[in-house]
């Protein structure tokens, strides 16, 4: 009783008159003694990043007896998906961020922010060091320690340059909204620059010829938006060098939008080219100098190739943060990319942490060796094979294990694989055929490692910090009732369900007012009317009120007067 009242009650002396109706009206009289009131102890948590997993768990915590601490070296929430509008000039920066503190505001909870970054995790005394963003009068960053019962570790990813030599020294990367203000900067300086009356033609083709590294939705969406701003605003402002412009998409593999639908991947590439976006494809790049970016063309036999060019944006992916690593090394995991977690996002190998979004993973060895042991199950008569109607229950009872993986699992690849083994053993009754299980399983490892089980996406991580702060409301609940509720248990299970992905669909703005939108169950859709729905979709996903009128009224400002290419 004393445990559910409300905090002024608890801490005060409480006279109690109790009546029973039955038995006759008995009265009784006690008074509870302060000793006699259980402390009820604040559980300490402390929450690392401010980014989609974090502030995703933030706003969704909604039990009142957790002490948050949340460190970040940012006060804000980014909304990461409309930076590539902020490199041009559609939306203003201020328009894509959320101070957290107007977040947390809204909160019952109890919760903490320092600006600072964290610097170690000492996962064995549960501590985390770190460091004030702030400098002090005698230009000194404070230090200091937190302690923690719960860690929540949600700091992202870092760019990630294959340690490709001049890339961090000459290049751009499009991560936080500084950085997109920056290219925004250099894109109008390129175009001064190149204004110069001392500058030299072939000089000016140098500088206005703008390499993006990476064909994957962020290149694909910045060079989409390049395009747009340059033809649409800056060849009004710049006629002299208009025609010296140039923009190169460099893509090492095949393809650009290798992850999105092949259809979508083809619209692209096509629009691409008709727009005068120079796509090249295979073409990794292995140097950058100051002015020449060096490519391995993959299709011409590793011949080395040297571009000149005035901007380079990288874009190819993301790395590990270097606290990161150093925690994965303390707790065992070793060359890894990213945190490895268990379905329910507990870091393995420590206890009360865990870590989402970005900087994680599901561990896929587990999952493999549990796939291992469903595929033995399921081969009764230890023939090595299983007919089509076995393979069928083996990846149903995967998916079911797996829920995360179901997308992955259930794809077309793994349908093909099958389909394949069909066709090579002949005109033979479907149920009849029997798969090789070692072919299979050496398929869905690949499936596996291609996926990594959950793209980096900002889905992903809001949808994990939901699902975690649920968990956390529930949690005191189910300690104090161990077994909980059936439903939720299972033989070596924790007492939630797992982590459950629900894929919602992807978006590819192409430029032009047209996007491409893969939605679930793999519909496609290219063009203007997917813009307009990506329009809605950002627009009902801003995490305020007044982000949300503040990108729809830049967005109805550009299409009134245009974007704005001054340097401010
Ligand atoms: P982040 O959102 O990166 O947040 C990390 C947080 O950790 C930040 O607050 C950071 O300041 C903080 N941090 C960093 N270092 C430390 C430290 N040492 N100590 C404490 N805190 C630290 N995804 C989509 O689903 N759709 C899209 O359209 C899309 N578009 C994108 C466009 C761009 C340009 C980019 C860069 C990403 C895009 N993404 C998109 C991906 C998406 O932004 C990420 O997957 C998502 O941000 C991951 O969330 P996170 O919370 O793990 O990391």
């Amino acid at each position: 009783f004393f445990q559910r009242l409300s905090r002024p009650f608890r801490d005060h002396k409480l006279v109690i008159l109790c009546t029973t109706v039955s038995g006759g009206g008995l009265l009784a009289y006690c008074e509870a003694s302060e000793a006699a009131v259980v402390p009820v102890t604040e559980k300490k948590v402390v929450v690392l990043g401010t980014g989609w997993a974090g502030t995703s768990f933030l706003r969704n915590l909604d039990n009142p007896r957790y002490e948050v601490h949340v460190v970040s070296p940012r006060n804000y929430f980014a909304f990461t998906p409309l930076l590539p509008s902020v490199t041009c000039g559609t939306v203003e920066a201020r328009s894509v961020v959320e101070p957290v503190r107007n977040i947390f505001r809204k909160k019952k909870v109890n919760i903490q922010f320092s600006e600072a970054e964290c610097l170690k995790i000492d996962a064995a005394n549960r501590k985390v060091f770190c460091r004030s963003n702030i400098s002090n009068n005698l230009n000194e960053k404070e230090e200091f320690v937190v302690d923690y019962d719960y860690l929540i570790i949600a700091v992202g990813a870092n760019v990630n340059t294959f340690n490709t030599p001049g890339v961090m020294e000459n290049c751009h990367f499009l991560k936080e909204v500084e950085d997109a203000q920056k290219i925004r900067r250099t894109v109008i300086d390129c175009f001064e620059r190149a204004s110069l009356p001392s500058v030299s033609e072939e000089e000016k083709k140098r500088i206005l010829h703008f390499a993006i590294v990476g064909g994957g939705p962020t290149g694909v969406e910045f060079a989409a938006s390049l395009h747009d701003f340059v033809t649409e605003d800056l060849v009004k402002l710049y006629p002299g060098i208009k025609d010296l412009v140039k923009i190169t998409l460099l893509e090492a593999g095949d393809h650009i939008l290798g992850m999105f639908d092949k259809r979508i991947t083809a619209f692209a590439e096509d629009k691409f080219r008709r727009d005068g976006i120079d796509v090249k494809t295979g073409s990794m790049v292995v140097k950058v100098s100051e002015k020449e970016i060096s490519t391995k063309e993959m299709k011409n036999g590793g011949e080395i190739k040297t571009i000149p060019y005035g901007m380079a944006v990288w874009s190819t992916g993301i790395g590990t943060r270097p606290f990161i690593k150093d925690f994965m090394s303390q707790i065992g995991q070793i060359n890894r990319r990213a945190i490895a977690t268990d379905e329910w996002l507990r870091v393995e190998a420590t206890s009360n942490v865990y870590a989402l979004g970005d900087c994680a993973t599901i561990n896929q060895r587990k999952v493999m060796e549990d796939i291992a042991v469903i595929f033995k199950k399921a081969d009764k008569d230890n023939s090595g094979t299983l007919t089509v109607k076995e393979f069928q229950e083996v990846l149903d009872d995967i998916c079911e294990r797996y829920p995360q993986v179901e997308l992955y699992l259930k794809s077309k690849q793994l349908h093909d694989i099958a389909d394949l083994m069909k066709e090579s053993k002949g005109d033979v009754k479907k149920e009849s055929i029997e798969l090789n299980i070692e072919e299979l399983k050496t398929a869905l490892s690949k499936v596996d490692s291609q996926m990594k089980f959950l793209p980096a996406t900002a889905q992903v991580a809001s949808q994990q910090g939901t699902y975690l702060a649920k968990c956390f409301n529930r949690m005191e609940e189910c300690e104090k009732n161990p077994e909980g509720p059936l439903r939720f248990r299972g033989e070596g299970r924790h007492r939630f369900k797992p982590f459950r992905y629900k894929h919602l669909g992807q978006f590819a703005p192409l430029g032009g007012e047209q996007t491409a939108a893969q939605l679930p169950g793999d519909w496609v859709s290219i063009g203007h009317s997917s813009q307009w729905l990506w329009y809605s979709v950002y627009a009902s996903k801003q995490v305020s009120w007044r982000t949300r009128a503040l990108v729809v009224s830049d967005w109805t400002r550009r299409f009134i007067f245009g974007r704005d290419s001054s340097q401010i």
